[in-house]
């Protein structure tokens, strides 16, 4: 199977110094292109700045939203399943100031605009591509995790609650489009991503016979 996986938070650049960030250590994403690799997958990982030695897969390092929204949109036809583990920014500085930004002791306001909805653009292009979101969900995750599926026209959606965050464990819901919810509390991510690539292999098979 070719598959893109997406990993790790984005950087966001106020100034040349600065930037809005978040938690995500990319681990899940790692984990998933690691055991890919050794189930015989070719792998391409797409990844915003992380602290993990990279597996020996193919690598595209980006940095921003918009960078990883390119790198993503150029392999996406080359690809048969795609999973979006990465944090992507929701929003992205308007414009990014020159050097570094002086203190004046004053408000500071910041502008923000929206960034790419990665994954949804990527439905609209969808045709038999398997495509794996991940939902981070401070309340209702698992009807919150169902409706995003629906609405981002997904095969699967992994659901986490927000302690997921940066940890090396999690409890997961994985949700599939055909209704069943496979369901592992407070376990390693490499078990999630091992259980989660077991189903996607399930549907790349199905969709072949
Ligand atoms: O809607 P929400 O951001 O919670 O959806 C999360 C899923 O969408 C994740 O799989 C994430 O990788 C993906 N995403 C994206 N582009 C964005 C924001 C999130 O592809 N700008």
């Amino acid at each position: 199977m070719k598959l893109l996986v997406s990993a790790g938070p984005t950087r966001e650049y106020i100034d040349d110094v600065r930037f809005i960030t978040n938690a995500s250590s990319g681990m899940m994403g790692y984990e998933l292109a690691r055991i890919a690799l050794t189930r015989g997958h070719q792998v391409t990982l797409v990844t915003g700045p992380t602290s993990l030695g990279p597996p020996a897969v193919e690598v595209v390092e980006v940095v921003s939203a918009e960078d990883m929204h390119k790198a993503i949109l150029e392999r996406f036809e080359d690809s048969e399943a795609v999973v979006m583990t990465a944090a992507v920014a929701d929003y992205t500085p308007a414009r990014r100031i020159k050097g570094k930004l002086k203190k004046t002791g004053e408000e500071f306001v910041l502008r923000l605009l929206p960034t790419p909805d990665i994954l949804s653009e990527l439905a609209r292009m969808k045709g038999s591509k398997i495509l794996v979101g991940f939902a981070l969900e401070a309340e209702e995750l698992v009807p919150n995790a169902q409706r995003k599926m629906q609405e981002k026209n997904l095969d699967i959606i992994v659901a986490n609650p927000i302690s997921a965050i940066g940890s090396p464990s999690t409890t997961a819901h994985i949700l599939l489009r055909d209704g069943r919810e496979i369901s592992v509390h407070d376990q390693p991510k490499t078990l999630v991503a091992s259980t989660l690539l077991e189903l996607i292999e399930e549907l790349y098979s199905a969709q072949r016979t």
